[in-house]
């Protein structure tokens, strides 16, 4: 790698700085996230020297731990989770003697004058708890009342001194109105701009890098269009299945779990307009005009442009309802009406138990216009192809012809790759939950979701949600772990002369 790296942040002066002295403040402290993610990402934040020295942790939950249990609980969790390990890093001890534990309940007053006490003592204490970043990582049913406690106890306040932000979890809502309520429970006690709602997709490194891609270099640009690609495939695909999640998943199902954040967000990054800065608000302008413009699909419409299937065992997971209708795997089509992408289709699909753990987008150009070449009747060239490949290899391949060595003109496809961890060197990507921590610290909500962008996606989800729960819906189809879907999403993509692309995972397609 040539030693020329550009800072692009350098332009922006609060991620060059420390983030201002201040406390994170995290509901449903005894969780599963907050054990494998929160703490994990806070501790190698600080032993990467990017938090400052007048910083604390307080954990709220009702579970009865004393301040020690929790440090014991959340050093288990960093030990087993975090990039940095206690024993890279000799900040253990002072990180640890900042980290404290609110024992309270989520709806009680009483809980969150006590809480403004701690905050004060700890402000006296450690210094710098006058700005609070609360995090919520409770059941999504109690946002709303842990919002209005906050409000009632005066926390959400905030001044020119002093800042007060709230990062909410996914997944925000059920459906649309579900979703439009709570963003006006949140709004009647916070400010949008104090508002972070999480979708950890955007913090993984490569999603930030699809903007450097096509932003940072003007090759791909000029490409990037109706007039050269053919379709956009997004693929999340998951390898395991729900075991124990499956009670709680049985009421989302992949569509709210997966496409209505993920999904549309990397269809978002994929087909914006170029932001003119680098900035939240120019750049989730960019992402709601995306939204705006995909044509929704209709409830009439679901049969032809969607596929809803389940693993095989999927009845069989503790938790589910008996005949449970509730689909682990789609695969859906979707068009943005615009200059730029009219008539290009964008194929959609994710789900459990699949034949691997991969993200991947693909962006499949057109076929030459003529080919001087002589190729048996009807065959044609394969088309170049740009895999962005997100997870696990982080990184990119340009698929395109080459002439195979020898007589005659045979041709044959090969890869041209980029793979972070051979340039940059192993365990150098920060947990996605590492940089959007920090960013909310920072201040930033570029890689925050904003109201009209939730409530926007979740207007696309709700009609074939509608589709499928109703008499327009084909049957649901059924698969078998490991296959990378139902036989019919293989059909639904043929039906348009394409095959879908395995161009990060290169083991090709198995269906069930
Ligand atoms: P948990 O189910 O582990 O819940 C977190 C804490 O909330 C529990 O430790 C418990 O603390 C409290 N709690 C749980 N149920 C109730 C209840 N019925 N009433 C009151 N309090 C309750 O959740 P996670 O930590 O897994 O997730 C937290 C949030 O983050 C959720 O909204 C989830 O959707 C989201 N999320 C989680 C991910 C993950 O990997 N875990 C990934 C992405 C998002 P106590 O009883 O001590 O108060």
């Amino acid at each position: 790698m040539s030693d020329n790296a550009v800072d692009l942040s350098a332009v922006k002066d609060e991620i060059r700085q420390m983030p201002d002295p201040c406390a994170v403040i995290i509901f449903g402290a005894s969780g599963d996230l907050t054990r494998r993610k929160l703490m994990p990402s806070l501790f190698s934040l600080s032993c990467e020297g990017l938090l400052p020295d007048q910083f604390s942790i307080v954990g709220v939950a009702r579970s009865k731990m004393s301040e020690d249990d929790f440090r014991e609980k959340i050093k288990e969790g960093v030990e087993a989770h975090s990039r940095i390990k206690s024993s890279q890093c000799n900040k253990w001890d002072s990180f640890a003697k900042n980290v404290f534990y609110h024992r309270a309940n989520y709806d009680d007053p009483q809980a969150y004058k006590s809480l403004n006490k701690l905050l004060a003592k700890i402000d006296k204490q450690v210094g710098g708890a006058c700005n609070c970043l609360f995090y919520l990582s409770t059941p999504p049913s109690l946002y709303p009342v842990i919002v209005d406690q906050l409000g009632r106890a005066g926390l959400a306040k905030q001044s020119e001194e002093v800042w007060r932000r709230i990062i909410i979890e996914k997944p925000f809502g059920h459906d649309l109105a579900s979703a439009t309520e709570l963003n006006h429970q949140v709004h009647d006690v916070f400010n949008e701009s104090q508002v972070y709602r999480i979708d950890h997709y955007l913090g993984k490194e490569t999603v930030q890098n699809l903007l450097v891609f096509r932003f940072g270099n003007a090759i791909f640009e000029p490409l990037w269009n109706r007039n050269y690609i053919d379709h956009v495939q997004i693929t999340v695909a998951e390898e395991v299945g729900l075991g124990s999640r499956a009670g709680y998943y049985d009421t989302a199902g992949v569509m709210r779990d997966m496409f209505q954040n993920h999904l549309l967000q990397l269809l978002s990054l994929t087909a914006m307009e170029p932001p003119a800065e680098f900035n939240a608000t120019s750049l989730r302008d960019e992402k709601v005009k995306v939204l705006k413009a995909v044509q929704p699909i209709k409830p009439e419409e679901v049969a032809q442009y969607t596929v809803r299937a389940q693993y095989r065992t999927y009845r069989d997971e503790e938790g589910v309802a008996s005949g449970t209708e509730t689909p682990t795997f789609a695969a859906i089509k979707l068009f943005i009406n615009n200059w730029r992408w009219r008539n290009v289709p964008f194929y959609l699909r994710s789900g459990k138990a699949l034949a691997a753990k991969v993200t991947e987008i693909s962006i499949q150009f057109r076929h030459v216009p003529h080919l001087m070449f002589p190729l048996p009747p009807g065959e044609q060239l394969p088309p170049n192809a740009l895999n962005l490949c997100l997870q696990p290899n982080e990184g990119m391949n340009l698929r395109f012809e080459t002439k195979v060595p020898g007589a005659g003109m045979r041709t044959r496809s090969v890869d041209m790759e980029f793979l972070y961890e051979q340039d940059f060197g192993e365990n150098v990507l920060p947990d996605a939950y590492e940089r959007l921590i920090l960013d909310a610290l920072h201040g930033d909500a570029a890689l925050f979701t904003r109201s009209d962008e939730i409530e926007l996606a979740w207007s696309l989800v709700d009609p074939i949600l509608e589709g499928w729960a109703g008499k327009y819906a084909s049957t649901l189809a059924f698969y078998e772990l490991g296959a990378w879907g139902p036989g019919k999403s293989e059909e639904f993509i043929r039906a348009d002369g394409r095959e879908w692309l395995y161009g990060c995972s290169q083991n090709g397609a198995s269906t069930g």
